[in-house]
C-alpha cells in the first residue's frame, strides 16, 4: 500500500530526464569548482555520476564559465543546469553553450525585459527553466511590501515570473522556494503547492555542515515529500557534493521514494549487546557505500528484535554472544563469528545478487 500520495504536477524533461508528473524524484547536486576549469569540473561531475547524481548544476557567472560549460557539455551526457545570478546575458550564453535547463533567481535577474529575453531564448531552444526563489535574495519591493521574507512573499516572487512565462505561452517551468529557515521553506512550498501545479525542486539552502545540514534537509525536504510535495531534490551541505547525493538518496529511501543502494537496518545497541556492533555496522556501511543494488541489510544486536528484523531484511545477522545467526530471504542460512561477520555478509550479498539474477 502506498502511504505517500504524490501531488499531481506537470512534467518537464531535462535532457530526457522527467521531473514532475509522478516521475521518480531525481537527486541533484552542484559542482564546487570554477566552471571555466573544465578538468576539475569534469572530475567532480564524474564523481557525482558514480554516486548516482542525476542532474548537475554549474555556476555560469562569466564568459570563461560559459566557454567551460560548452566544453563540459561535450564530455558528459548527464543533464547540466546553468545557474544564473545577476547577469541575464549569462543565461543566453549558457543556452548557446548547450545547457539542458536554466536556473534564474527572480531576486537578482533584473527587469521584466531581461527576463522576457531569457524566456524567449530558453523557449526557442526547447529547454525548461527553474525559477529559483531564495528567501535571502528576494526582490526589494517584496521585502518592502511584506517587511521580511514570508511564505507569501516567496510565492509572489515565483508567481511574477510564472506570469511572464505564461505571457509567452511557456509552461516548462520548475520552481524552488528555498530558505535556510526550515519552517519558512516548508510553509512557502506548501503555499505554492496550493496555488500551482508546476513541479517543485526542494531544498533547504545554506543548510550548514554535514551533520546539521543533513538534519535540516531531512526535516525540511522530508516533511514536504511525506506530504506528497516535491519532484526533485538537492541537499545543500558545506561539504563534498558527493555527500549531498548520498544524503539525498538516504532521504528518499527513508520515505520509500527511491531504491538506489543498500538500506541498512541496525539497532541502536544497549546493555544486552555482546558484540561490537558499532564497529561492525560502520564497516558494513563503508563497504556497501558504492554498491548500487536494491537491498536491505539488517544488523541486530541480540535476540530481542534481532531474529525478526534479520529475517525481514534481504540479508540479516541477529547477533548473540561472540557471533550471530545469518539470514537470507527470511531463512537462517548459517552462523557467523564476530570477527568474520563483515566478510561473510559481503559474500552473502554476492550470492543474493546471483540468486536474483537467475
Ligand atoms: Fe539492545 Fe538487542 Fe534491541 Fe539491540 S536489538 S537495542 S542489543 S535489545
Amino acid at each position: 500500500m502506498k502511504l505517500i500520495q504524490r501531488r499531481h504536477t506537470r512534467q518537464v524533461t531535462v535532457r530526457g530526464l522527467p521531473i514532475g508528473g509522478g516521475a521518480p524524484i531525481p537527486v541533484q547536486s552542484m559542482t564546487t569548482t570554477r566552471t571555466g576549469d573544465v578538468a576539475a569540473t569534469m572530475r567532480e561531475i564524474e564523481r557525482l555520476e558514480v554516486a548516482g547524481c542525476q542532474l548537475v548544476r554549474l555556476t555560469v557567472p562569466d564568459e570563461a564559465a560559459a566557454r567551460g560549460f560548452a566544453e563540459i557539455r561535450k564530455r558528459t551526457d548527464l543533464p547540466l543546469v546553468a545557474d544564473i545570478h545577476f547577469d541575464y546575458r549569462m543565461a543566453l550564453a549558457a543556452v548557446d553553450a548547450g545547457a539542458d535547463k536554466i536556473r534564474i533567481n527572480p531576486g537578482n535577474i533584473g527587469s521584466r525585459k531581461r527576463v522576457r529575453e531569457v524566456i524567449a531564448k530558453v523557449q526557442s531552444a526547447g529547454l525548461p527553466i527553474r525559477i529559483g526563489v531564495n528567501a535571502g535574495s528576494l526582490e526589494q519591493e517584496l521585502i518592502e511590501k511584506y517587511g521580511y521574507p514570508t511564505p507569501e512573499a516567496m510565492v509572489e516572487s515565483a508567481g511574477k515570473h510564472i506570469a511572464i512565462c505564461r505571457e509567452h505561452g511557456f509552461e516548462d517551468v520548475v520552481v524552488s522556494l528555498k530558505a535556510s529557515d526550515v519552517p519558512l521553506m516548508i510553509a512557502a512550498c506548501r503555499l505554492f503547492a496550493e496555488k500551482y501545479d508546476y513541479p517543485q525542486h526542494l531544498g533547504v539552502t545554506e543548510a550548514g555542515p554535514t551533520r546539521t545540514g543533513t538534519i535540516k534537509s531531512a526535516v525540511g525536504i522530508g516533511t514536504l515529500l511525506a506530504e506528497g510535495i516535491g519532484d526533485t531534490i538537492r541537499v545543500s551541505l558545506t561539504d563534498d557534493p558527493v555527500q549531498e547525493v548520498k544524503v539525498g538518496f538516504e532521504l528518499l529511501k527513508s520515505l520509500g521514494l527511491a531504491s538506489r543502494g543498500v538500506t541498512i537496518v541496525s539497532c541502536p545497541t544497549c546493555g544486552r549487546l555482546e558484540v561490537d556492533l558499532i564497529r561492525i555496522a560502520g564497516e558494513v556501511e563503508k563497504r556497501l557505500e558504492m554498491i548500487n543494488k536494491t537491498l536491505t541489510v539488517a544488523l541486530m544486536g541480540c535476540a530481542v528484535n534481532g531474529p525478526g528484523e534479520a529475517a525481514g531484511a534481504d540479508i540479516g545477522i541477529a547477533f548473540g554472544k561472540g557471533g550471530g545467526l545469518l539470514y537470507r530471504n527470511g531463512k537462517k542460512v548459517g552462523k557467523v563469528s564476530e570477527t568474520g561477520a563483515v566478510d561473510r555478509l559481503m559474500e552473502e550479498i554476492e550470492v543474493f545478487e546471483e540468486t536474483n539474477k537467475a
